[in-house]
């Protein structure tokens, strides 16, 4: 029997720009979710060597211990707290991480608190190991109500999961907010899972506050090298919890996967020395999301709110249209430019499209020119 799991709708929009793009179409993707930037050249060359010397074998189904124990000290110092490298768990990608922490704290019948709108694969992944969902709509501001948080909570709840910063929302919590969190999860006796992905990209400092910090027992942090190295291909990344929780995660690890791939582990060590890519990518993105939020906001009928993280922008076309799918579909058709309806990310992202900036500025000057022209088109002539 194969087994339900929704599909990741967002590669869908993908198959239908590269269709067009096959028929001789000039496409502008602002759809896709990961950075345009090459590996960082340290990082590279790692995983060329550790091929040429024959690492190419099962390692620790932990992870290297070099790896966890480089992680626990990047984490230590720039959390500034102490972290030890039996707290660290090293997989393949967040995406691994999520499926483990939740196949191993929940029961049948547990439900997941999921903030809408927010990362697809959560709900699907909840669902897949057999938990429920309920979502907390957030506020059109992007933040996440404490109150609303908390009537949610019922007997059956046993996890959040929060992304900070957010796809798609491109906002992150506050140390405030956090704690706020925290505290109902405490309250309630609840994990705390936290997607921290994109928590190195930030604008307006260096990394945004961590849930670590708030020195809560019931936390699983994930992160990885995805999108802070520009590595998504390379499939690495890490979970941190109580040495307890690592330890029955790693039972799954040990099961489904054996161990993490020894060469993007070697290329991961050697990413943690690579701060002036991450600096030039940084400044780079940075550059993009000005430019992107100022062309947004002068368009007539979209509300936008200024991103602080990550490398999304996710406007309201309410105004405008309250059908994304269609929304994206037309523009795609009409003018080009591939962006995903906001509706994939959940109800509360209906009325809203996600633009990802992880192109160059050329290419997102063309595209938002291009969206400025739908826009001004729908006005005169019916075209949805
Ligand atoms: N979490 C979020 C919020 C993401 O946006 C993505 C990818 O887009 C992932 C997790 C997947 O991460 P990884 O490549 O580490 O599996």
């Amino acid at each position: 029997m194969i087994a339900k799991i929704e599909p990741f709708e967002v590669m869908e929009i993908l198959a239908r720009a590269k269709e067009l793009e096959r028929a001789g179409e000039d496409v502008i993707h602002l759809e896709i979710g990961e950075p345009d930037f090459d590996i960082p050249k340290k990082a590279k060359l790692e995983s060329i060597k550790a091929i040429k010397e024959g690492f190419t074998h099962y390692t620790e189904s932990k992870g290297m211990p070099e790896l966890r124990e480089a992680i626990a000290e990047y984490l230590s110092s720039n959390l500034d707290l102490h972290i030890s490298s039996d707290k660290v768990l090293i997989t393949g990608g967040v995406s691994l991480g999520l499926l483990y922490s939740l196949s191993t704290i929940l029961d049948k019948g547990d439900n997941v608190i999921v903030p809408d709108p927010s990362y697809p694969c959560y709900p699907n992944i909840i669902r897949f190991v057999g938990g429920r969902v309920k979502t907390v709509g957030l506020e059109e501001d992007f933040s996440l109500n404490i109150e609303k948080l908390k009537e949610n909570i019922d007997g059956k709840t046993k996890a959040i999961i929060l992304n900070t910063p957010s796809n798609p929302t491109g906002t992150y919590l506050s140390s405030r907010e956090l704690k706020g969190i925290t505290e109902i999860a405490e309250d309630s006796d609840i994990y705390v899972i936290s997607d921290e992905i994109y928590s190195g990209l930030v604008y307006d400092r260096k990394r945004s506050p961590s849930i670590l910090e708030q020195n809560y027992e019931k936390v699983i942090m994930l992160d990885g090298f995805s999108k802070l190295y520009a590595m998504t291909g390379m499939r690495i990344g890490y979970a941190v919890s109580t040495t307890e929780i690592i330890e029955d995660m790693d039972k799954i690890q040990q099961n489904l996967y054996i161990c993490p791939s020894s060469i993007s582990q070697r290329a991961a060590l050697a990413s943690l020395e690579c701060e002036r890519d991450v600096e030039y990518m940084k400044r780079k993105f940075n550059e993009r999301r000005k430019l992107v939020y100022r062309k947004l906001k002068k368009i007539n009928g979209v509300k936008v709110i200024e991103p602080k993280g990550a490398y999304y922008i996710f406007p309201d076309i309410r105004k405008i249209c309250t059908d994304s799918n269609k929304f994206a579909e037309k523009l795609l058709e009409k003018e080009k430019v591939a962006v995903t309806p906001g509706k994939a990310f959940g109800k509360n992202g209906e009325g809203h499209i996600r633009i990802s900036y992880s192109t160059s500025i050329e290419k997102l000057e063309d595209g938002l020119n291009r969206i400025e022209n739908f826009i001004s088109q729908l006005s005169s002539q019916t075209v949805l």
